[in-house]
């Protein structure tokens, strides 16, 4: 049997993202264009008696659990299952995108431990067959997989690929302290039940707006930037109100927009290249933000040569 397997997944930015009314059991549909970029997640499997974990890296790590509740033990797990595997496993996962930040970290972890412990264990599941049991895991997971573009509907989990063209740069400011997708939702619906005058209207089915799959076509972040929306921006604006100086700063600064990526409170400012990255990387830390320079769209969950 094979002794390690590295495998790497992205974190994402959702760079269009809009959300229905709630449905009978609280979730609500949506419509999202997701980039992968370049900030990652490493995962070293190493055969084990059981599946354990270990998680190291440069983020707060305090909100991850180390038990069944992982995204990575629970694909491991759900892996063996699958092909009827009755040992275990150790997972080494090395975070660097931000825990409960809106880029899909805890996806991107689910999504590498699928593929190292397909490699480890000798699965060789297509991966058709890999998309399907990261969906069971979360709606997120299977464009982990994909990565690259894709537009993802129905609970964002229902997705095809998107053509793309070209490079984007994004600086991201990244908050210590995580938002919960949830409560998120939850403050969504009650500013959407204000009805006050201001407040778009919920889309009846929510959509992707064919400027925005354009744009990505053309790798035209200019046209990008204008099509650009989240539709849980306002919800996470009011949770945390200190984030429209953010937003300002950043676009006095000459960023072509700023979009809260998922369900915050990750805000992505995009920029016209390296240079605009660097310059804004440095107005920003003056402000006292961490500032990090990623691009996309960059592959899916892969395993890496040792
Ligand atoms: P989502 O928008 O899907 O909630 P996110 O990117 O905002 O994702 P994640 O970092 O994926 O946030 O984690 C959300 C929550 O999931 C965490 O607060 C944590 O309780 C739980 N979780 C489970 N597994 C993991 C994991 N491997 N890494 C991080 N969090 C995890």
């Amino acid at each position: 049997m094979t002794e390690r397997v590295h495998a790497r997944a992205p974190g994402k930015i959702n760079v269009f993202f809009q959300v229905g009314a709630p449905g009978a059991d609280g979730y609500h549909e949506v419509a999202s264009a997701y980039q992968a970029v370049s900030l990652y997640e490493d995962v070293w499997a190493t055969p084990d008696d059981d599946v354990t974990i270990e998680v190291s890296g440069p983020v707060e790590l305090s909100g991850v659990p180390l038990d069944d509740r992982n995204l990575a033990v629970r694909a491991a797990r759900l892996l063996a299952a699958e092909i009827g595997y009755d040992g275990g496993v150790h997972l080494q996962v090395h975070k660097t995108v931000p825990v409960a930040g809106g880029m899909g970290g805890g996806s991107a972890d689910a999504a590498a431990a699928l593929v190292a412990c397909d490699a480890l264990w000798g699965a060789g599941l297509p991966t058709g067959e890999l998309l399907r049991l990261g969906a069971e895991l979360g709606a997120d997971v299977p464009f982990a997989l994909m990565g690259g573009t894709a537009v993802g509907t129905g609970r964002g989990d229902q997705l095809s690929p998107a053509l793309a063209r070209g490079r984007f740069d994004w600086v991201l400011v990244v908050s210590e302290e995580g938002m919960s997708t949830p409560e998120v939702y939850a403050e969504l619906d009650e500013y959407r039940a204000g009805a006050a005058p201001h407040i778009p209207p919920t889309p009846a089915r929510p959509a992707v707006q064919p400027a925005v799959l354009q744009a990505i076509r053309q790798g035209d972040a200019r046209m990008l930037a204008a099509a650009s929306d989240n539709d849980l921006t306002p919800a996470v604006l009011r949770l945390r109100p200190t984030l429209d100086d953010l937003i300002d700063l950043g676009l006095r600064e000459d960023a072509m927009t700023a979009l809260v990526s998922g369900s915050g409170p990750t805000v992505a400012f995009l920029v016209e290249g390296e240079q605009a990255a660097l310059e804004l990387q440095v107005a920003l830390s003056a402000a006292g933000h961490e500032a990090l320079h990623v691009h996309g769209p960059v592959p899916g969950a892969r395993v890496l040569p040792e």
